[in-house]
């Protein structure tokens, strides 16, 4: 069996076939870059980066497009509103520019902490303007767009299929409308290509119309084109941009290339957090900063601790893509002690490798790792089901445990159980390391808690006067290499 995708444009499970054999041209969705990246954020980049992973795993070669929105995007769905970097940057005081910079740099500092294989190519929206104007040229030509006061409009009345990926029809569309409607629109439901910028509007460039910006569907139809062609096999991204956005993709690319613009859509679903949607009203809104560990911001009140990125990574895949995924501390709690698990075993197995007697591999743990890989690979294959995958990591867990057990297990072994964590929880999962650094997150946390049981045991001593016990402490400890001070009402420990 090969490997299947639910297709949001047939609504079905599809098996995969890319246009040309054994290469694959993804695009997806990438952020707009006004705020740093948060939990949402995590679990969208996160699927698709097993997505591409896995296609990886499976021998194909993969061009992987991610874009970065730094112009366009407004505030509301619709036409209307301000561009969300402009408004950004005036609370900022930065140029949108800088600001856009900025958080572009923290994005991929926290994908780079998630594990996320960067994408081959992340083009800018405001890289693309010359080609987003070329692309208003030709639909204008084609008579699918409508120029009105120096903004150029998208006719959905011409386009018969519009509606194709929502299944929404355009009598719905207009109803829905939530905002007023431009009174330059033939139709409530045409949606901009091409905008006049008022004079004061920072982010503006010159085109046949006069000076304005594009509209923000405009840059994925032109990016995906430029790197991919005009039909690409698999395009992704938040199900809540089915519509408009990616219906307004559609429209643009399939109108001006007359061809199929894509050929499996997968949308991904959304995040919770203690069973809310996430919202900054609401004071659930948790970046990834505010939940890793090791990086600079506090905690998120509604955080006890914070988190090994890879331990979010992990919690992300015990859902399926298309399900929604709850974010508790508790939830994270268990996801931490499970990847601990994973990693503590993964490094056992590691450093047993050189101790371990020399000699072939136990046939009935081949067996065993080859039904494993089977398990795993079959999960792959329907749809992504990384819950049941990562199982397969745990049943690895376990089968180490019984070989560490025996005195008599191989070199061979291990390093046969240690590469299938390598394969399957590394390459395609992503979350076990190549290599684990000497002191991780977690050592330091023991360390911390052994030497604080040492202090109580000194202040216990020094309570009792026994002077000698709570010396004999001290004095061991400093041999270790670790000095306590006595600070008015605590201790506190620190490396000589
Ligand atoms: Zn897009």
């Amino acid at each position: 069996m090969g490997l299947n995708l639910h297709n949001s444009l047939t609504r079905r499970t599809d098996e995969f076939k890319p246009l040309k054999e054994g290469q694959v041209g993804i695009y997806v969705c990438g952020p707009t870059v006004y705020g740093h990246a948060h939990l949402g954020h995590a679990k969208s980049y996160v699927s698709f980066d097993v997505l591409v992973r896995y296609l990886r795993y499976l021998g194909y070669s993969v061009t992987y497009i991610q874009n970065i929105t730094d112009v366009g995007h407004l505030t509301d769905d619709a036409d209307a509103g301000e561009d969300k970097l402009v408004v950004a940057a005036k609370k900022e005081k930065k140029h949108p520019m800088a600001l856009a910079e900025y958080y572009t740099r923290s994005y991929f500092e926290d994908m780079d902490k998630l594990n996320c294989v960067r994408p081959d190519i992340s083009p800018r929206a405001s890289g693309h303007i010359v080609e987003q104007i070329e692309l208003v040229k030709i639909l204008l030509d084609k008579g699918y767009a409508y120029e009105v006061n120096g903004s150029v409009y998208f006719d959905v009345s011409k386009f018969k299929d519009y509606g194709k990926l929502s299944g929404r029809n355009i009598e719905e569309m207009q109803a829905g409308a939530r905002v007023e409607v431009s009174p330059d629109k033939k139709n409530p439901a045409d949606f901009a290509l091409w905008k006049k910028a008022e004079p004061n509007h920072i982010m503006q460039w010159p085109s046949p119309w006069g000076v304005g910006f594009p509209g923000w569907h405009l840059e994925c139809s032109v990016m995906s084109m430029k790197y991919l062609g005009k039909t690409i096999d698999i395009h992704g991204g938040g199900m809540e941009n089915k519509f408009p956005h990616h219906e307004c993709e559609i429209a643009q690319s399939e109108a001006a290339n007359d061809a199929q613009f894509v050929r499996y859509w997968l949308h991904n679903n959304m995040v919770t957090v203690d069973g809310q949607k996430m919202g900054k009203s609401l004071n659930n809104f948790i970046t990834l900063k505010q939940a890793f560990a090791n990086s600079p911001e506090p905690k998120h009140d509604k955080l006890s601790r914070k988190y090994d990125p890879l331990a979010v990574r992990q919690l992300i895949l015990t859902s399926h893509y298309r399900s929604p995924i709850d974010f508790s501390d508790a939830a994270l709690t268990a996801a931490q002690s499970g990847y601990d698990k994973i990693a503590g075993t993964v490094i056992t197995v590691r450093g047993k490798e050189s101790r371990a007697p020399k000699g072939l591999l136990d046939t009935n743990v081949k067996d065993e790792i080859a039904r494993l890989k089977a398990k795993f690979e079959t999960a792959m294959n329907d749809d992504l089901n990384t819950s049941v995958a990562l199982s397969v990591m745990f049943d690895l867990v376990r089968l180490a445990a019984k070989l560490l057990e025996d005195s008599g297990t191989t070199k061979e072994t291990f390093v046969a159980v240690d590469s299938s964590f390598k394969k399957l929880g590394g390459d395609v999962l992503g979350i076990v390391k190549d290599q684990y650094e000497q002191t991780s997150g977690s050592d330091e946390k023991i360390i911390d808690s052994l030497v604080k049981g040492f202090i109580e045991q000194r202040a216990d001593a020094r309570n009792r006067k026994d002077f000698a016990m709570a010396d004999a402490i001290r004095n061991k400890l400093i041999d270790m290499g670790i000095i306590l001070e006595d600070k008015p009402g605590q201790t506190v420990w620190r490396m000589k």
